[in-house]
């Protein structure tokens, strides 16, 4: 199905490309031996070479940049053994060495792909260009006092990849779709946290409009939206307002906007700049970045399973493919699928933990890594049904005595006398009780009327404190109504 904006004059396509900004998860900065924890106090995480002291020379953390190679290898690219850091002249306040340290010619990793999965169940493969290694800038702070402006240089010289994607995206719907992938790949592989929140992941958002059929026409940059609802909302916004522009006979002009989240419209920011206004040049300060074939090989045999094949194993275990899918959205939660699943039936766990467990554990608004209810012990409630010592219906409660209690399911059954009746002397004095009040029902049923099966079940479970084995219920109330 593809996604067109009708405008007056017939429907446009909408084109989009994402140059992603993810923060490399490491201790250190990219040059620099600064830590890069979040919300410290403001310039308590600046070195020399953050600073832009003259004479200070930067040195490349080789973290940083097995944390690049494996997102390389995560986005199935190619990884350049030799790359060259380039000097990206521009002046900013927050930027006190006067450029960026970049990659501009010759980036650490090549084109690559991601697969999107959309609302509909299809597929569809979005190319990345390229991926490089870069410093962030300091950040500016025009909040804190009514006429000076503030500097923090925390953010000054951390390690940042761009990963920058072909124009592959037609709609709001897939560029929301890539940035959630992407974001789980590396949350999968540990390089970046991707939490948009925090600014450390972040997006430009590349949009141009187009006649069905049409090549390319003119883009803008939307940059620096922060949340995946913004990105597929400045598409949108962004793309009716060049539609607009080209109906009026206008042209659109290649600009950096930004998306005003308030009102959800694009305001033009600057005009665009090219490449050779920033004056690219090889650094002089460092060598090129040469990688050997084996640690390359390395990282890639010590790579996490992605989620990718991780729901194709799981489709192979004999889940749906929608199960699969949502049990390895978020890495914790498949690990705790696992943790529970192993050496127990995996659907009927898949069934457990996507049903009950996810519902209890939204009403706690807590993530699964702070669960009240372990792995360990929503298995062994599982077990209580499959050894039978509880029926499914009874499990259902003892979970939500388990969220609310922290008590372990075996300890709840026997203090609450919860065990199933599997004591058929029992089930059958329920009911001949049942029978005895219902004597109209029991004539109506043996007349004929075979709906009313149900209403028996229901009344001797209710007798039984819902402690009955429904099987054996079932079983002696065929015998007993016959
Ligand atoms: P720059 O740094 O100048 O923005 P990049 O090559 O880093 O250039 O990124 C360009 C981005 O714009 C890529 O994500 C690319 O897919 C996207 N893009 C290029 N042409 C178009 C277009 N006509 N419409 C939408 N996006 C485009
Ligand atoms: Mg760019």
């Amino acid at each position: 199905m593809t996604y067109v904006i009708e405008g007056r004059t017939g429907p446009w396509e909408v084109v989009i490309g994402l140059e992603v900004h993810a923060q490399v998860t490491s201790q250190a900065k990219l040059f620099s031996g600064a830590a890069t924890e979040f919300g410290a106090a403001p310039n308590s995480q600046v070195s020399f070479v953050d600073a832009g002291f003259p004479g200070m020379l930067p040195v490349i953390n080789q973290e940083c940049v097995a944390q690049a190679v494996r997102t390389g290898l995560g986005l199935k690219a190619e990884i350049h053994l030799w790359s060259r850091f380039d000097r990206k002249n521009y002046f900013y306040a927050d930027l006190p060495q006067g450029y960026q340290i970049s990659q501009f010619a010759h980036p650490i990793v090549g084109t690559g792909t991601v697969e999107i999965t959309l609302a509909d169940g299809s597929t569809k493969q979005i190319d990345i260009t390229r991926l490089h290694l870069e410093q962030d800038a300091g950040k500016s702070l025009h909040d804190q006092h009514p006429s000076k402006s503030f500097i923090d240089l925390n953010r000054s010289g951390v390690a940042l990849m761009e990963i920058v994607s072909e124009p592959d995206m037609r709609s709001p719907e897939e560029a929301g779709a890539y940035l959630t992938k992407l974001r789980q790949i590396l949350r999968y592989l540990g390089t970046c946290d991707g939490n948009m929140d925090e600014g450390s992941m972040r997006a430009d958002v590349n949009v141009s409009v187009r006649k069905p059929g049409e090549g390319f026409r003119t883009r803008c940059e939307v940059k620096n939206v922060n949340s995946i609802r913004f990105v597929m909302q400045a598409v949108e916004a962004e793309a009716r307002r060049q539609i607009e522009v080209w109906e009026e006979g206008g042209a659109v002009e290649q600009e950096t906007r930004l998306f005003d989240t308030g009102r959800g419209v694009t305001r033009s920011m600057r005009s665009k700049e090219d490449a050779h206004d920033y004056r690219y040049f090889p650094d002089p300060d460092l060598p090129p970045l040469v990688l050997e074939a084996d640690w390359v090989e390395s990282l890639k045999a010590s790579l996490p399973e992605l989620p990718d094949e991780r729901r194709a194993r799981y489709v192979a275990m004999g889940l749906s493919p929608y199960d699969a899918h949502v049990l390895t959205l978020e890495r914790e939660t498949a690990a705790f699928f696992e943790a529970v699943a192993k050496g127990r039936d995996a659907k009927t766990v898949a069934n457990w933990v996507t049903g009950d467990f996810f519902a209890a554990l939204n009403r706690t608004g807590l993530g699964v890594e702070e669960s009240p209810v372990s792995a360990a012990a929503l298995g062994e409630l599982l077990d209580l049904i499959a050894d039978k010592t509880i029926n499914g219906k009874i499990a259902k409660d003892v979970l939500a005595i388990m969220f609310e209690t922290g008590e372990r399911p075996g300890a709840i059954v026997d203090a609450r006398g919860l065990r199933q009746v599997v004591d058929t002397g029992a089930i059958e004095a329920a009911i001949a009780r049942v029978m005895e009040a219902n004597a109209d029902k029991v004539a109506e049923y043996r007349s004929g009327k075979d709906k009313l099966f149900g209403f028996f079940v229901g009344q001797v479970m209710k007798a039984m404190q819902g402690k009955g084995n429904p099987a054996l219920v079932n079983e002696v109330l065929k015998q007993k109504l016959a």
